[in-house]
């Protein structure tokens, strides 16, 4: 499956300074706004495009 998801820039402060976190899986240590994260697979989007979810 996914093995990288590497950002290239923080979403917090866009910075470029970003090293894989001991966190976790897909965790990720912002070294300019030193900020941690999770990158998370949602899903894939639907054929259409459209988020389509009624109940
Ligand atoms: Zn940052």
């Amino acid at each position: 499956m996914s093995e990288r998801a590497a950002p290239f820039h923080c979403p917090y402060c866009g910075d470029e300074d970003l090293r894989p976190s001991e966190a976790g899986h897909g965790a990720w240590e912002c070294h300019g706004c030193r900020r941690a994260f999770q990158l998370k697979f949602l899903g894939l989007l639907s054929p259409g495009g459209a988020h389509e979810q009624r109940d």
